[in-house]
């Protein structure tokens, strides 16, 4: 495994294995890697010839300063975890190599930027599309992985990649949990012990709305009885919870109104001072 920590390195290697006819998986992270993050990589490595990680704490989405100051940083333990799991090349760039120039690009992101998380973090999804778009112009990847935890991020990536035209496959992945329910996130180190208790009542809560769905709440009804449930817990907080068009991302008013794909209930709470998300499918 090659660690690469400049651009004009990652750019070399990846137009070499294009030059070679190879296909490229890229996986995009910010680092403190678990298992959630290792099955992208697992899928990444059985679908492609040649697999790029990145690792990078990408200020630019952060709009909340001690978010970014305190967010885990464990490179050697994500490197000897990568290696383990067959990756070729880990693109782990400083700062400044990045934004060698400040990046002011605005993306025109869309409906599917504007709510849940793009209305709760201002700038969070412009940067996310402005790292993403980078990666995947250096990369030039044939296929690139992303987790289903991040709901929302998947259609606002989609949607960047449609705007700047690029040819890449974007693979969508399912939650890994721990076996209490909980979604594996890097910020799950930041619970204590007791908001690490609590925390999986989080997705217990979820999977209960499925019974409410069968029963045929209407969703708003569905959102707000899911969402007193989740506060009832001690320790939980709920910022918001809301059934959207699992495609387009917008708040529904009847389970008929969904396209293809459903509908998604996406979640985020504060547990113990960490923000948290999850969501869960209703077909
Ligand atoms: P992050 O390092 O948090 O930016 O995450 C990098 C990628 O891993 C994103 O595509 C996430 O959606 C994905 N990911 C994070 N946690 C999980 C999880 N529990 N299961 C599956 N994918 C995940």
């Amino acid at each position: 495994m090659k660690i690469l920590p400049t651009v004009e390195l990652l750019v070399a290697e990846a137009r070499k294995a294009a030059a070679e006819g190879k296909s490229i998986g890229l996986v995009p992270t910010m680092g403190a890697l678990h298992s959630g993050h290792i099955s992208l990589v697992d899928r990444a490595r059985k679908e492609n010839d040649v697999v790029f990680v990145s690792i990078f704490v990408n200020p630019t989405q952060f709009n909340n300063p001690d978010d970014l100051r305190t967010y885990p940083r464990t490179e050697e333990q994500d490197c000897n975890m990568l290696e383990r799991a067959g990756v070729d090349f880990v693109f782990m760039p400083a700062v400044d190599e990045v934004y060698a120039e400040p990046d002011n690009r605005q993306f025109d992101l869309g409906p599917v930027a504007e709510v849940m998380e793009g209305a709760m973090r201002p700038g969070h999804f412009n940067g996310v599309a402005q790292i993403v778009s980078k990666l995947f112009a250096w990369t030039l990847p044939t296929r690139a992985y992303f987790g289903e935890k991040d709901f929302q991020q998947i259609a606002v990536i989609r949607r960047m990649a449609d705007i700047e035209k690029f040819n890449i496959d974007i693979v969508s992945c399912p939650i890994i949990r721990e076996a209490d329910g909980l979604a594996l996130s890097s910020r799950n180190v930041r619970l204590d012990e007791a908001s690490r208790a609590v925390a999986p009542n989080i997705r217990a809560r979820l999977l209960d709305s499925l019974r409410l769905r069968e029963e045929g709440l209407a969703p708003r009804e569905l959102a707000s009885r899911t969402a007193d449930a989740i506060n009832d817990t001690l320790g939980l907080e709920v910022e918001y919870f809301e059934i959207a068009d699992a495609l387009t991302l917008q708040p529904i008013e009847n389970w008929e109104d969904c396209g293809p794909l459903g509908a998604v209930g996406c979640a985020t709470v504060y547990c113990g001072g960490v923000r948290l998300i999850d969501n869960i499918i209703y077909n």
